[in-house]
C-alpha cells in the first residue's frame, strides 16, 4: 500500500514540475521574442541629494508585461535572462533606450543596473562607449550599479572594464550591499564612487534597535573609503531622519516617489523632451 502510494506521490509531483518546467519554458520563449523585438518598458525613480534635498539623478528600471498582458516581476524575468544567458541583449537595450529618453534632462544623473554577466564580456566598454556617443549623454552622467555578485568571477575582466569607463567619466556603483560576500575586497580595489544600502537594512530602521549602529558603520565604512553612499528603500520619514543622522548622502524609496515611465518624470520635473 505505502509502495502504490509512494508511486502516486510521484506522479503528482512529476506533472506538477512539468508544469512548472513548461510554463518557465513559455516565459523564457517570450523573454527571448521581447529581447528580439525590444518590447521593454523603462521606468524611472528619483535618487535624492541630502545637501540639496533634490532630485539629483534617476535610476532606470526595466518593465516586461507578457503577450497577453500579464505584467512580470523584475526579479524574475531578470534571473530568467541570466540563466538563459541573454541578459546582456536586455541589459543592453535598456541601456540604450534609458541613455536616449535621459540625454535632454539637464543635469541629471542616469543610474543603470549591469547583471554580472555583461559586466565580464570584453565588448562591454565599447558598447557603453557606442551609446553614450549616438545618444549623446555626458558619460558623467551616467552611473553604473554593479551588484557584488559580478564581481565573484573573473575579477580581472571586470576591473578592466570599470578602469576603461571610469577614465571617460562613467561612475560605477556597488548595488545591494550587505547582501553579498566579499565585499569589502571589491570596495577597496575597485574604482568605485557610490555604494547603495540594500534595501533589507533600510526595512529594519526603527524596528530593530541593532539597525542604527549596523547602517552608521556600513556608511562611515563607505566613507572612509571615499564613496558616495545611497540607501535604497526609503519609505518612512523616520527612516529617513535615521538615514540623516547617520550621514548618508543620497535617499531613494517609495518616501520620495516610485519609478515613474519617461513621459510622467517629465511632467514632473518640468524636463524638456530628449532630442
Ligand atoms: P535594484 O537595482 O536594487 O532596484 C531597486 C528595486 O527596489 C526596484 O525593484 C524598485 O522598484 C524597488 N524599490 C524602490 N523603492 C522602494 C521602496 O521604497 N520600497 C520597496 N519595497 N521597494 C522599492 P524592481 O524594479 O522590481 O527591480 C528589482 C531588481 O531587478 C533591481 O533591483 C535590479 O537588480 C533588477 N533590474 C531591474 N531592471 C534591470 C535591468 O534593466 N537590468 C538588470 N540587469 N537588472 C535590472
Ligand atoms: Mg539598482
Ligand atoms: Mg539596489
Ligand atoms: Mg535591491
Amino acid at each position: 500500500r505505502a509502495k502504490s502510494l509512494g508511486r502516486n506521490r510521484m506522479v503528482i509531483f512529476d506533472s506538477a514540475m512539468d508544469a512548472a518546467l513548461q510554463e518557465r519554458q513559455q516565459l523564457e520563449l517570450e523573454l527571448r521574442n521581447a529581447i528580439r523585438d525590444d518590447c521593454f518598458n523603462i521606468v524611472y525613480q528619483p535618487q535624492v541629494c541630502r545637501v540639496t534635498g533634490r532630485i539629483a539623478g534617476v535610476e532606470a528600471l526595466a518593465r516586461w508585461t507578457r503577450p497577453d498582458g500579464r505584467p512580470v516581476e523584475p526579479s524574475l524575468f531578470i534571473t530568467i535572462a541570466e540563466e538563459a544567458g541573454i541578459v546582456s541583449e536586455l541589459d543592453a537595450l535598456v541601456l540604450r533606450q534609458a541613455c536616449r529618453e535621459a540625454s535632454g534632462w539637464h543635469e541629471l544623473v542616469l543610474a543603470v543596473n549591469v547583471s554580472p554577466q555583461e559586466l565580464r564580456t570584453p565588448h562591454y566598454a565599447k558598447l557603453v562607449r557606442d551609446v553614450l556617443a549616438e545618444s549623446g549623454l555626458p558619460p558623467q552622467r551616467l552611473r553604473l550599479e554593479i551588484t557584488e555578485t559580478a564581481l565573484l568571477e573573473d575579477k580581472t575582466m571586470v576591473a578592466y572594464t570599470v578602469r576603461e569607463l571610469s577614465r571617460l567619466g562613467v561612475r560605477f556603483t556597488l548595488d545591494d550591499f550587505g547582501t553579498g560576500y566579499s565585499s569589502l575586497d571589491h570596495l577597496r580595489t575597485l574604482q568605485l564612487e557610490g555604494m547603495k544600502i540594500d534595501r533589507s537594512f533600510v526595512a529594519d530602521l526603527g524596528r530593530e534597535p541593532e539597525s542604527i549602529t549596523l547602517i552608521t558603520s556600513i556608511i562611515a565604512l563607505g566613507h572612509a573609503l571615499g564613496l558616495s553612499v545611497t540607501a535604497e528603500g526609503v519609505e518612512t520619514k523616520q527612516q529617513l531622519a535615521l538615514l540623516r543622522a547617520a550621514g548618508c548622502d543620497e535617499f531613494q524609496g517609495y518616501l520620495f516617489g516610485h519609478p515613474v515611465s519617461a513621459e510622467e518624470l517629465r511632467r514632473r520635473l518640468r524636463l524638456p523632451r530628449a532630442a
